[in-house]
Formats: structure tokens, sequence, C-alpha cells
């Protein structure tokens, strides 16, 4: 497969940056060259909002039924081009062909269904004041919402933000990663084919700070929906803050995984190897903190890495693979750097630990790192504290649910949290217990599309998914009926 001709999205019509400037693009996997993309800037993005804000008028008054058949139809071609995404994803990213097949595309598509159908089911609330008044509650698209995503789901949370904004007749410009651009490109493509009119969806591509530092900016872009880094959050909040807009931000994780004594053991033991690993640790839910009940813990431990270490690290473009690259050279070296800080902090490396380099030559000079297990860190030294998004996890025993509770919660972020047990009141008081958006007992990224999805403290504000996106996308406006006095 040859690299895309990655363009922006702008006015219905696929063009390069105004300025001519390109960015390269790398394939993890390999180091090499993977095409080239827009290195966008303020006037790509002004370009952008002017044919987003020209296009709402029309779009935001499309019959729900119309704006949901176009979009259907964006599912319907997502999936039939599911094969080919699959392969972009993986080439961009460095994940196996099998995640970005079994995971990221079905999930786009699902995106995409979801909210489509969802707008043909809303109700509006009424409040009835005695006899004395009728309050009604409209809600309206807001106007241009600006959709800024991450390399580690590209077109997964790509889609998760433009279908409720589009859905909801709000037109979007939207930017995904610099580091993953493919499957937007060709998203866009999909979306002209399937008779997106033109404006309804921009996409700019380029660098966070200069293209998506511009649509946070840009005054015209009432809406922000962003995931990310807490550091960008934060930047992002600084601008959008003074202007007044209406923002969501879904930011970093540093998930616990909390191990009974009482838990199924092999579902356990399978399934919290998943939840470190998947996508080599690179989801923000990913439970990259073990506690293991004292009593289970030399068990859990040795089971545990017997299964790390048969999992198969390789070529992403092989079917077989389970662990593929990091995303680029410098988000490796930050998890190599993490590795090194364990050692120091006095941790003990029990698999992996270093750099990997598989046997398919032409991954030779790949950004691969070994699943990395280590013991005997303390919960709150900062291998356990900071977030490091990459395939490491710890292991630490627990005596008591109360210094599970504690430890689990002595981090500045609260995206999610698992818990495997089959006693019932120990799942309800750990659930009650951690601050978190998001408590698995006896799974882990189980998602049902209808429910909140989101974080607490440094890991985000606002709550994505269901009728909470379906919210955060209209602005709802009070109608009052007085009824005249008889
Ligand atoms: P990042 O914050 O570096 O970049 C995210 C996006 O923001 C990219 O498109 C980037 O170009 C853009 N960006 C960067 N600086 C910007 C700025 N100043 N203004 C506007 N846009 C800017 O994050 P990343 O490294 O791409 O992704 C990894 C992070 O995302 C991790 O922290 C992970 O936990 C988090 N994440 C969170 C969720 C969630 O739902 N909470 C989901 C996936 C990833």
């Amino acid at each position: 497969m040859n690299a895309p001709l990655v363009q922006n999205l702008i006015d219905g019509r696929l063009v390069p940056a105004e300025s001519g400037r390109t960015l390269r693009n790398v394939e993890p996997a390999t180091g090499g060259a993977f095409g080239t993309l827009p290195d966008s800037d303020e006037a790509d993005v002004a370009a952008a909002v002017a044919a987003a804000r020209r296009a709402f008028p029309q779009w935001s008054r499309t019959p729900a039924e119309e704006r949901s058949r176009i979009l259907l139809d964006v599912a319907a071609r997502i999936e039939a081009n599911a094969e080919a995404l699959a392969e972009l994803e993986s080439r961009d990213t460095g994940k196996p062909i099998r995640t970005a097949r079994t995971m990221d595309i079905p999930r786009a598509a699902k995106n995409m269904r979801f909210f489509a159908t969802a707008i043909l089911h809303t109700a509006s609330e009424a409040h009835a004041t005695d006899e004395a008044a009728l309050n009604v509650t409209l809600r309206r698209p807001r106007g241009v919402a600006g959709c800024i995503s991450p390399w580690n789901l590209p077109l997964y949370l790509f889609t998760w933000k433009i279908a409720p904004a589009v859905a909801t007749g709000n037109t979007a410009v939207a930017k995904p990663s610099e580091l993953t651009p493919a499957t937007a490109h060709r998203f866009s493509e999909l979306c002209v084919e399937a008779g997106l009119p033109p404006g309804v969806l921009n996409v700019v591509h380029g660098l966070g700070a200069k293209a998506g530092g511009a649509i946070v900016a840009h005054p015209d872009v009432t809406t922000l929906t962003f995931t990310g880094g807490t550091k960008t959050g934060a930047t992002i909040a600084s601008t959008a803050g003074p202007l007044f807009k209406k923002v969501s931000l879904e930011l970093g994780g540093k998930n616990a995984t909390i191990v009974c004594g009482d838990a199924d053991f092999d579902t356990a033991v399978s399934e919290s190897v998943r939840a470190a690993f998947t996508n080599q640790g690179q989801v923000c839910l990913c439970g990259s903190r073990v506690f293991v009940e004292r009593g289970l813990y030399d068990r859990f431990t040795e089971a545990f890495v017997d299964r790390v270490t048969s999992l198969r690290l390789g070529d992403p473009m092989a079917e077989e693979t389970d662990l593929g690259a990091l995303v680029s050279e410098a988000h490796m070296e930050k998890v190599l750097g993490y590795i090194a800080l364990a050692r120091e902090e006095g941790g003990t490396i029990l698999t992996g630990g270093s750099r990997w380099t598989p046997d398919a030559s032409r991954c030779r000079d790949g950004y691969f790192v070994a699943p990395t297990v280590v013991t005997g860190l303390s919960a709150t030294c900062r291998v356990n504290v900071e977030e490091i998004f990459g395939p490491l996890v710890t292991l630490i025993p627990f005596d008591s649910d109360r210094e599970a509770l504690d430890a689990a919660n002595a981090t500045p972020y609260g995206l999610s949290a698992s818990v495997w047990t089959t006693n019932l009141d120990r799942a309800h008081a750990f659930a009650e217990g951690l601050d978190v958006g998001t408590v698995w007992v006896n799974c882990w990224l189980f998602r049902d599309l209808r429910v909140p999805f989101g974080g607490m403290k440094q890991s985000g504000v606002g709550r994505e998914g269901g009728e909470e996106a379906l919210r955060f996308f209209t602005e709802p406006k009070n109608v009052c009926f007085r009824r005249s006095e008889r």
C-alpha cells in the first residue's frame, strides 16, 4: 500500500495547505517515511472556519432524517473500506493490524451510526408551571465546533467527536494528530463521496500548537472538544476560557486494576494483561498499575509475567502480532526514560525493560519496546503517579481494601479503574470509593456508547457519549408560554 497524499478538506474540496508547506509522516514500525501531510496554519484554519460558518445555516435546518441518512452512508462506507482503513491505521500508528481491524475501524463506523440514529430518538423537556405556563426546552446546534483528537486511536476518536457534532446540526473544523493523519484523510474522502454538503465537515492537518492552536483561538469556533494530554488540555483551557467557549476535555489517565483475593483468577490475569498492553499500553484507559491482594500476589505475579512473555511482538502488519511499535521515536524515548526511572526508584524489572528489535527486517529501525513488568515500587513514586502511556505496568501488593483504594486514588488523574472480585459488597465499596469517571467490575474496556464517558481530576472536564454528547453540542433554550388568566 502506498502512503496516501494527505490533504485538508475545506469547503468540500481536498486541498494542500495554502502555504504549500508539508510535514513528513513516519511509519513507526520501520522509522521510514509514510507520505506527507499539510503543515496548515492560521490561514487554512480561517478558510475552514469560514466554510463551516457558511454551511451552518442550511445544515442546521436540514431535517434530522436527512442528516442521519448521510451519516449512515458514511458509516457504511467506512465498513466497505474497512480493510484498507485498518491497514492505513496500522501503518500510521504501529499498532497491530488485528487491533485496527477489530477495534479501531469497527468502532469508527459504530460512532457514526450511533449518533446518526440517536438524533432520530431525542425528546425535548417540558415543564408545566401549574396552570400558569408551559416551558419547553429547545436544543439547538451551537455553530462551528472544533474537534481535536490524538494519535492513539486515530479514526476511532476523530469520529467520536465529529459524529455527535455534525449529527446535532453543527458544522465542524476537525484536526487529527499530526502523527497519524492517514485515516482522517481517507475519512474526508468518504464524507465527500457520501454527499456530506461542502463545509459541514472541514479537516485541517498540521501541528498542534500551530493548526490546533488556531482552531482553539478562532472566535467563530464556539464549541471545542479535545482529547489528548493533560498539559495540552491546560493550554487549550487557558485560551478558551476568556473567550467563553463551551469546552470538553478528555485528558490523560493513570488507571488502576485492583485484583482481590476472591477474583476469578484466570480471567483476572488475562484481562489485566490485556488492560496493560492493548495498543502497546497506549490507550488512555490502560491499567498501568495493578494492585493485588497480598495472599494472591506471588501466584498472580508468576501467572501475569508468564502471560506477558507469551505476547508476540513483531511487524504490525503480521496477522499473529499482539504488540507492535510505539507511535514515534520521541514517545519510545519517553517510555524508555520511565523504565530507567523505575530502576532508579528501586523497582525490579521482571520482564522486558528495553527497546526491542523484531525479526522482520523491514522493522529493524522501528520504535518497539518490550512489554515491561515492574515490582517493588511504592504507590506514590513517580512511575506510579505520572502517565507513561506505554507498555510498562507495575504490580503492587495490598493488605486491605482501604489501602488499595487510597493507593489507587493517589494520582492526579481520575479516568477509569477496573476491579476484579466475586464479592458484591467489595465491588460496591470500590466503585463508590474510586475517584474516576468509569469503574469496570470484572471487565475492562467494555463500552456501551450510551454511557457518560470522561474523567475526574486532571483526566478532564465534561463527559462524552450518548445523551451527554448530544447535550454538549446543543444549546438549551427555554421558551415559556404563559397562559392567559381565566
Ligand atoms: P497531545 O495533547 O499531544 O495532542 C492531542 C491533539 O492536540 C493532537 O491533534 C495535537 O496536534 C493537538 N495539539 C497539541 N498541542 C495543541 C495546542 N497547543 N492547541 C491545540 N491543539 C494542540 O496528545 P497525544 O500525545 O496526541 O495523545 C496522548 C494523550 O491523549 C495521552 O495523555 C492520553 O491519555 C490522552 N488520551 C485521552 C483520552 C481520553 O478519552 N481521556 C483518549 C485517548 C488519549
